[in-house]
């Protein structure tokens, strides 16, 4: 059997639904920006592997440091006892991100990282003796797939089978350019009508629906009407977290700090799965009691896992390196460039850029279908140029990792603007 066969005869993945969609490409090595099929067809990771990426897939400083933990420590229970990647982690975070933030609580994911959150937000009142039960989210937000975070998602096709059995939770819209007043106003009105704990939010970018962004100063607007109103704010940086808008992370862009963050995805540089949660002293101290009830009951059997706090740390250093920070300016430049141009294209209804991500969006009719007919067409069109790009709905987004060349996103641009070509030559657009 090829690993393509066997995949069909044992594996089930993710968003996929297996009567309909393609064979799933078998994938044999990876280094850099590059990744190498059993065929040996080679594909520009336009997409960082699905944003965790940022310094090259098989990095082997990271893969240094995996061996060199795996060889010391490579696990020990975080119940009862502790450990110095987790220290120094923990640490090592706590001096970068926004300064309100005191305790870290590691789990395994982004959704693991999002559900501790939401717990936290809900226990916080009822150790308070306050009932405060509904969360407050964007539309179509994208916070994870678990129960609690995809309660607070808003993309239905992932969240429609389980809607009877979600918490509750307030949408408002999106505060893009012409939104914010809008956004302001549902918020005042969802936090005068329901007992809100917290407002869950993506930071400037919202990643799962299609990069959609809004500018900092309306969110910096909308956490101080949480915090007026004794609502908790998390801000969820599981995709922007460790570069993606150009600084460390999307909070940086803020006057106002949120009360809880959740990272995860880019944390490990892409090599293995981990996540945190943090929060300010205020919450911590909610939990802090002579009486065991007011406890925290939660945790992960591989919680603060040594050998993915010892990548982290060293991920941390890679991306505080001038080399990095100048791949960060770099992309940048060269996305605005292309950005400028594809505005142009008759195409193209509109086009936006923050820090390493750039989206275009197509002048087609919204369907509202998050994989409909020309997602589905452009995908194939960049598989078959040897380029990973998974465009949303009419969305066409590049989120490259921070190592790829010039060359090679000259090539993922000229692939996008070769399927535009394509979709106009077949009618579809
Ligand atoms: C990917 C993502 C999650 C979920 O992370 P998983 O590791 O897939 O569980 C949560 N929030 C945001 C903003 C994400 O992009």
């Amino acid at each position: 059997m090829t690993l393509s066969e066997k995949d069909q005869r044992y594996l089930w993945h993710a968003y996929t639904q297996h009567k309909t969609s393609d064979t799933p490409i078998a994938i044999v090595k990876g280094k850099d920006a590059l990744l190498w099929d059993e065929n040996g067809n080679t594909y520009i990771d336009a997409i960082a592997s699905w944003w965790v990426n940022p310094y090259g897939h098989s990095n082997e400083r990271l893969a240094r440091k995996a061996y060199e933990q795996l060889t010391s420590l490579e696990h020990v229970l975080f119940g009862g006892f502790t450990h110095q990647p987790a220290c120094d982690l923990a640490e090592a975070l706590l001096k970068i991100l926004p300064k309100n933030q005191s305790k870290v609580f590691f789990s395994d994911n982004g959704s693991t990282a999002v559900e501790v959150a939401v717990k936290i937000a809900l226990q916080y009142y009822y150790n308070h003796g306050e009932k405060r039960t509904t969360f407050i989210a964007f539309e179509e937000a994208f916070h994870g797939d678990t129960f609690a975070a995809m309660a607070v998602s808003g993309i239905s096709l992932y969240t429609t089978a389980f809607q009877d059995q979600l918490l509750k939770v307030v949408r408002i819209p999106i505060p893009e350019k012409g939104q914010e007043e809008a956004c302001k106003q549902r918020l005042l009105e969802v936090i005068a009508q329901e007992k809100c704990a917290a407002f869950i939010f993506e930071p400037l970018v919202l990643g799962a629906a299609g990069m959609r962004m809004y500018a900092p100063e309306v969110l910096d607007e909308l956490i101080q009407i949480c915090r007026e109103h004794q609502v908790l704010t998390i801000a969820d940086e599981v995709m922007t977290g460790f570069g993606k808008t150009g600084k460390t992370f999307a909070c940086d862009y803020l006057k106002q700090m949120p009360d809880m963050i959740c990272l995860s995805k880019a944390l490990t540089g892409g090599t293995i799965p981990l996540s945190a949660t943090t929060t300010t002293e205020a919450i911590y101290e909610a939990f802090y009691s002579d009486d065991i009830s007011k406890a925290l009951f939660h945790g992960h059997t591989f919680m603060a896992n040594p050998t993915g706090c010892a990548i982290a740390l060293e991920s941390l250093k890679i991306l505080a390196e001038e080399e990095m920070q100048a791949n960060l300016k770099r992309i940048h430049a060269r996305h605005v460039t292309f950005a400028d141009k594809m505005d142009k294209h008759p195409k193209v209804a509109r086009t936006r850029t923050l820090g390493v991500i750039v989206a275009l969006d197509l002048k087609v009719p919204d369907t509202g279908e998050y994989y409909g007919a020309i997602r589905n067409e452009l995908y194939r069109f960049y598989i078959s140029h040897g380029v990973i790009l998974r465009p949303v709905y009419h969305t066409i987004y590049i989120l490259p990792p921070y190592i790829i060349t010039d060359k090679q996103l000259d090539r993922v641009y000229q692939v996008v603007e070769e399927s535009i070509a394509y979709l106009s030559q077949k009618g579809l657009i």
